[in-house]
């Protein structure tokens, strides 16, 4: 195996101590500690596990946490009270509603009814629009720590061919933004690309975010180009139990790119370190300060 792994874990816990200085340097010089509200709603067992794991970072870091947690039952008239009131209470700076809704709630709808300022998912209708004309937006935590372990990385992205695997409104089209601020020149490809092998072939940087494990193989990827995986999927193992593996066949295309995220360990880690550095730049925004340095792309 040749490629340079890139180590989301490692990077994500530097990420986290400069997300820590930050919150301890709002508290000194301002009186200000950044709050994290997060709401979900039903009891979907993975997204239980991501609640926590959320509320437990953020306290780590020395910021707030609110934890909503309302049932499956629960009316769109409620849940966009609770919405409302979040959007009021002054120590609330960062929103996230965790998706999926139960099917009775209107996702959008919801989220639009979100503060923009507030929405550290960067989900919001007014988030989307002011990533994709290139002005200053809370920009979606995923996507946000691909580009961040992509610039440690080269440094400068400028020029590069990006062929982003997925068009979701989560990862694949924002990523594809994100990309393109860079400068690279992107391509999206999606389930009815033709010829998906050889439109990747193409590319310097490869960011597959599919949900089809281990769908992107080694003979696919351009010598020396740089893999991101974004994909999370829970696979049998070979000892009867399950393992977690990306979108992409690690062993073949590891022999072949220059650098590759490994799955676990990659871009998961740099979701959550992305969601408590959202909360804090909100938070300086919300408090008319500077941006906070290392946080924001
Ligand atoms: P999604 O289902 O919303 O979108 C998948 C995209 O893949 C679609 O745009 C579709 O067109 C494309 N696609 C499907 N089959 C394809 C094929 N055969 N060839 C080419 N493209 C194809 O998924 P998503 O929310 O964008 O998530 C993608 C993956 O990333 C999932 O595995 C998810 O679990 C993972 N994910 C990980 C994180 C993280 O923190 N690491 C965050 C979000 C999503």
């Amino acid at each position: 195996m040749n490629a340079h792994v890139l180590d989301g874990k490692a990077f994500a816990a530097k990420l986290r101590i400069t997300i820590a200085d930050h919150v301890a340097a709002l508290q000194a010089g301002h009186g200000i500690v950044p709050g994290l509200a997060v709401v979900l709603v039903g009891e979907d067992p993975a997204s239980q596990v991501y609640v926590r794991s959320k509320g437990k970072m953020t306290v780590e870091v020395g910021m707030r946490s609110f934890e909503h947690r309302l049932p499956d039952t629960t009316s769109e008239a409620d849940l966009l009270a609770l919405i409302a009131q979040l959007n009021a209470d002054p120590a609330v700076h960062g929103i996230l509603v965790q998706l999926p809704l139960p099917g009775h709630l209107n996702s959008d709808l919801v989220i639009n009814s979100i503060d923009p300022a507030k929405d550290v998912d960067g989900f919001h209708i007014s988030n989307v629009g002011l990533l994709g004309t290139g002005q200053k937006a809370m920009v979606p935590c995923t996507p946000l720590g691909c580009l961040m372990l992509l610039r440690d990385h080269h440094g400068s992205l400028a020029g590069k061919h990006a062929v982003v695997i997925g068009r979701s409104n989560i990862v694949g089209k924002p990523m594809a933004q994100l990309l393109l601020g860079d400068s690279c020149t992107v391509t999206i490809a999606h389930s009815r690309t033709a010829d998906l092998p050889a439109m990747v072939r193409q590319a310097d940087i490869v960011v597959a975010a599919v949900g089809r494990p281990q769908m992107v193989q080694g003979d696919w990827i351009k010598p020396g180009a740089t893999v991101i995986d974004v994909g999370i999927n829970r696979i049998a193992a070979d000892d009867g139990g399950t393992r977690l593996v990306g979108d992409v066949d690690y062993d073949s295309c590891a022999a072949v790119a220059g650098a590759i995220t490994p799955v676990p360990g990659g871009v998961g880690p740099m979701t959550i370190a992305c969601l408590l550095a959202n909360t804090v730049t909100a938070c300086c925004r919300a408090g008319g300060l500077a941006e906070p340095e290392g946080l924001t792309v």
